[in-house]
Parts: C-alpha cells; structure tokens; sequence
C-alpha cells in the first residue's frame, strides 16, 4: 500500500504530476495498491478550495485512489487519533513540554534545553518526544543505502508546535502507521526527514519499516523548486490553455527524466514506465 499525499496549500503543479507518476506508476507496475491523504496539518496555509481544487485536478488527469475518495482521508479531520498516539508514545518513551521559540532554538537542531525541567503542557508550549543516539539506516529503493542520526539532525522531535498543531513528522508517521502504508514514494527534497520517521514509527511500535523511495524533483527553466514557481507549470494553467490531461502527464514524464520524449501518456499507462 503507498499514498499519494498532497498538502491543500497550493495548486497541483508538475512537481505533483511527477510524484503521481511515480506513485500510480509503481503501484501498478508492482501490483500494489494507492490511497489518497490529504495532509493538512498544517492549519494555518491549507485552505479547502486547494483541496477541492487538488481533487478535481487529479479526476481530471485521471489518477484515481484504490481506497476511493470517501471517506477522504483528511489529517485535520482526526485530531484525536493524534492525541492517542501522542499518549501511547508518552507511556514508553520521554514525551516533555517545551517553551523554546523558533527564534531561541536558532537553526534546525534543538538542545534539549527543557528536557528535564518537567514543565507542564500548557497552551503555547510545544510538545518533544527525546530520541536516542542511534543510526538509521535504511535503503531507498532508488538512492540505495543511506544513514541518518535524527538526534544530531534537529534534536529531540517536535511533536506539536507551540500553537497546538501537529508536525509533519508526527502526523505523517502516524498516519503511515495506522494507514498500513509499506511503501512511501515522495520528492528527495523529503530525504532528510527518513530517519526521524523511522526512529518515531519504532518507538510507536512499528516492527516493520516502510520501503521509502525518493525521486528527483524537477525544476524550472532558472533552477527553482516547481513549488516555489508559479505560472506555466500549473495543471490548472495548463488546463485553461487547452492542454489534454495525457499531454500534461507526458510533459511531467519527460521533465523527470522518465521517457526521452514529450509524448502523450494517459494515467492508466504510467505502470509501463516502471515495469520490472
Ligand atoms: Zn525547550
């Protein structure tokens, strides 16, 4: 089982074409199966008509969930399946409050300053799980072996931030968990975050890690992140210009490097481009 798991941010755009390629792609190829979560967590830039918008891009380009669209697997709609996993975890493993802002904290790796201050969860806390010293290690099913040590990374992991809402390491995790996901397909630009979710799927009992597979994102014509661009490369722009769902679909392949031409390529056909 994998997922394919846009945030309602932002508009579909080929960097999200490409990844649906990808996940439709392997899931065929390899007889899996594909659900769709809508991951937003985060409350403060996801917007309903993103997701509405997301949905309607996706029928049209033709890729549709295994696990169908209702109920539509929707993070903020389950804040209490976080609340579970978040006291589970406490009851075996060092689960404090942390009143250290962005800004005190500095760069990505957190000290661990609160650790031992026993402070209590109140609002405009965070909340940190302690993660030990170890490596992980794991191979991506395209990048090949990698090791990670998620303590000297960012610290001990942010489970909740200071406004009450839940990362995307945790949410994630959880979520692949209970969702029975083995195998995650996303952008390398998610590379890094690997062996903080594999470290925190184990303290919450996973015996069994996913498979991750991390591919290349494709750019635009100066270099940038597709996501941080906009204009040309939207499916909506794309769409209103008169461009046929299969042509966008075949413009995104090629982009990524998947076929060596600009062909047309119908959702229903991107198993071909991984079969064994
Ligand atoms: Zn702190």
């Amino acid at each position: 089982m994998t997922r394919f798991a846009p945030s309602p941010t932002g508009y579909l755009h080929l960097g999200h074409v490409v990844n649906a390629i990808y996940v439709w792609g392997v899931a065929r190829a390899f007889g899996g199966r594909v659900v769709l979560r809508v991951e937003d967590h985060d409350r403060i830039r996801s917007r309903r008509e993103y997701e509405l918008a997301l949905l309607e891009d996706l029928a049209w380009l033709g890729f549709e969930p295994d696990t169908g669209l209702a109920p539509l697997l929707r993070q903020s709609d389950a804040p209490a399946r976080y609340e579970a996993a978040l006291a589970d975890l406490g009851r075996t493993h060092h689960v404090y409050a942390c009143e250290c802002s962005r800004k005190e904290i500095g760069g990505e790796r957190y000290d661990g300053s609160c650790r031992d201050r026993r402070l209590d969860a109140l609002p405009g806390r965070g909340i940190r799980v302690r993660l030990g010293p170890e490596e992980e290690c794991f191979t991506d099913a395209l990048l090949g072996p990698l090791e990670q040590v998620p303590a000297e990374q960012c610290g001990d992991l942010l489970v909740r931030d200071r406004d009450g809402h839940w990362t995307y390491q945790f949410a994630v995790t959880v979520d692949d968990l209970q969702q029975g996901i083995t195998l995650v397909i996303r952008g390398a630009d998610l590379v890094s975050s690997t062996g903080r979710q594999l470290a925190l799927a184990r303290m919450m009992g996973r015996t069994t890690a996913p498979v991750y597979l991390h591919h290349p994102l494709i750019r635009d014509a100066r270099g940038e992140k597709l996501s941080k661009s906009a204009g040309d490369t939207g499916v909506r722009e794309l769409r209103a210009a008169g461009v046929s769902a299969p042509e966008v679909i075949g413009t995104a392949a090629s982009l990524a490097g998947l076929t060596d031409h600009r062909g047309a390529l119908r959702a229903s056909e991107v198993g071909t481009l991984f079969e064994p």
